[in-house]
C-alpha cells in the first residue's frame, strides 16, 4: 500500500490565538501555489493540520517541495485506514514490508487523539507490534533507536499511519506578516535579508536601483534571477526596477565625493519609500550588516536613515558574513551573487567614503539640488517585472499597478 496523503503539522502558527484561521489560509495557499503544477493534488486545511491528497501525484516531488515553504513544522506521508483493527493490520504490513531490509529493528508508536478507540496507547503499540513480528520474518524491535517508526494515529475520523518524519522550513507562512520593499542589490546579502524576511511571514517586492549605461544588461539580468530564486519561496515576486543614471550623474557633479555614497544611499531610500506607500507596503528591508563596509558603521546609518519615518528591517544587522554566505548557499542564490557584473553603486564608489558621514553636512550638500523633481521622474519612470512560475511579464506603465 503506497502512501496516499501528505500531512503537515503546523508550527508556531498553532499558538496564534484568533489569527489562527487566516494562518490556515495563507499556509495553504502558498502550499497551492507551490504545487500548481499538479492540478491532481487537493488540499484538506482543518484548524491544528492539514493533509495533501496526492491522488496519484509523485510524493517524492511533492515533499521536495514542501521542504522550502515557511509555517510548515513537520510533515509526513500517510495513509488513511478505517478504524477497523484488521483494515489497521493490513496497511501496516504492506507498509512496512515495503520500507523492510534485511536485519532491520522497529517499534510502534501509537497515538489515541479519540480515546473512544476500543485500545488504549500501549495495546496498539501490542497489538500491531505483534501482527509486524508475527509477518515479517527477520524483523526485530528497537524502541530506543529503531530503523523503521511505525506511527499509528488514531482520530475520531479515521487511522492514519506513516513512517516518516521530514522538518519543515519553520517560520510564518509569507504574507501572515504584511508587505515590505526588499532593496535587491546583485550582492550577496540582500537575497539572504530577503529570505530570512519571508520566513517570518513577510510578502517582499524587490526594488533594484539600475544606472544604464554604467551597469550592463547583464547585471540587471542577475538580479532578475536572484528575484527568480526568491519567487520560488512565495510562487511569485514584484520587481520594480529602477532608472538611477540621472540621480547618480546628479550627485556625482553635486555632492562632494565623501559624502557621495551617503547622498546615494539616502536617495535610495527615499525613492523605495515613495515605491512602499504606493504599493501600501509596510517596512523596508536591507542587506545590511554592522560594520560590513562604510556605508554599514552606525554613523552611515543614522545619516541615511533620517530621510525616512518607516522602519527599515536588516535582519543581518549582527550576523557574521561567514554565517551570511552559508545561508546564500543553501538558498541558491550564492553562485548567481558572486557572478562578476557591476553594480550600481559600485561603479560610483568614491575612493574614500566617509565612515562617519554627519546629518547636517550630508543636509547641507543636498540642500544645493532640489532632488523631489528626480526621484519623482525615476518613480514614474520605474520598470516593474512580474516574477513567478508562469513567463516573466513586464510592465512599464505603473499606473497599472499602484
Ligand atoms: P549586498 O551584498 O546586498 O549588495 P553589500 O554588502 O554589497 O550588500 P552595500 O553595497 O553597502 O552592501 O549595500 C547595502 C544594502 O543596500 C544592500 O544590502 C541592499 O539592500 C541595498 N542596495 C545596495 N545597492 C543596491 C541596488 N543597486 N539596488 C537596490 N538596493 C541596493
Ligand atoms: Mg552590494
Amino acid at each position: 500500500m503506497n502512501y496516499d496523503r501528505i500531512l503537515i503539522r503546523y508550527g508556531e502558527i498553532s499558538t496564534k490565538g484568533r489569527n489562527r484561521s487566516k494562518f490556515v489560509e495563507r499556509l495553504r495557499k502558498s502550499i497551492a501555489r507551490a504545487l500548481v503544477a499538479f492540478p491532481e493534488i487537493k488540499i484538506q486545511a482543518d484548524r491544528d493540520r492539514m493533509y495533501i491528497l496526492l491522488n496519484g501525484a509523485s510524493g517524492e516531488q511533492v515533499i521536495s517541495i514542501l521542504k522550502n515553504i515557511f509555517g510548515i513544522q513537520s510533515f509526513s506521508p500517510a495513509i488513511k485506514v478505517e478504524r477497523d483493527i484488521e483494515k489497521i493490520k493490513e496497511a501496516a504490513l504492506s507498509l512496512v514490508k515495503r520500507l523492510y531490509k534485511e536485519g532491520n529493528t522497529f517499534k510502534v508508536t501509537g497515538k489515541r487523539a479519540d480515546k473512544t478507540f476500543e485500545l488504549n496507547t500501549g495495546e496498539i503499540n501490542h497489538e500491531f507490534g505483534g501482527y509486524l513480528l508475527k509477518n515479517i520474518t527477520g524483523l526485530k524491535v528497537d524502541v530506543k533507536n529503531p530503523d523503521i517508526n511505525l506511527q499509528i494515529e488514531v482520530r475520531s475520523e479515521a487511522v492514519y499511519l506513516t513512517c516518516e518524519n521530514y522538518p519543515g522550513a519553520g517560520g510564518l507562512p509569507v504574507g501572515s506578516a504584511g508587505r515590505a520593499m526588499l532593496m535587491l542589490s546583485g550582492g550577496i546579502d540582500s537575497p539572504v535579508a530577503g529570505y530570512l524576511s519571508m520566513k517570518r511571514g513577510v510578502e517582499i517586492e524587490a526594488v533594484h536601483f539600475f544606472s544604464p549605461p554604467f551597469t550592463s544588461e547583464r547585471s540587471k539580468q542577475k538580479v532578475i534571477d536572484l528575484a527568480k530564486v526568491l519567487s520560488g519561496i512565495s510562487g511569485q515576486l514584484m520587481l520594480h526596477v529602477v532608472p538611477f543614471t540621472e540621480i547618480q550623474q546628479t550627485i556625482r557633479k553635486q555632492v562632494p565625493e565623501n559624502y557621495s555614497m551617503t547622498t546615494t544611499r539616502r536617495m535610495m531610500l527615499r525613492i523605495t519609500d515613495e515605491i512602499m506607500k504606493r504599493r501600501k507596503g509596510l517596512a523596508i528591508i536591507t542587506g545590511e550588516s554592522l560594520g560590513q563596509v562604510a556605508s554599514q558603521t552606525l554613523e552611515s546609518m543614522y545619516a541615511i536613515n533620517e530621510v525616512t519615518n518607516t522602519p527599515v528591517l536588516r535582519p543581518l544587522v549582527a550576523m557574521d558574513k561567514s554565517d551570511i554566505i552559508k545561508i546564500a548557499q543553501e538558498i541558491g542564490t550564492h553562485d548567481i551573487s558572486i557572478l562578476p557584473y557591476e553594480d550600481c553603486c559600485t561603479i560610483f564608489v568614491p575612493a574614500s567614503p566617509k565612515t562617519k558621514p554627519r546629518r547636517e553636512k550630508v543636509e547641507r550638500f543636498e540642500s544645493f539640488v532640489d532632488f523631489e523633481p528626480l526621484i519623482q521622474k525615476a518613480v514614474e519612470d520605474i520598470e516593474t517585472i512580474q516574477i513567478g512560475p508562469e513567463a516573466n511579464s513586464t510592465k512599464n506603465e505603473m499606473d497599472d499597478l499602484f
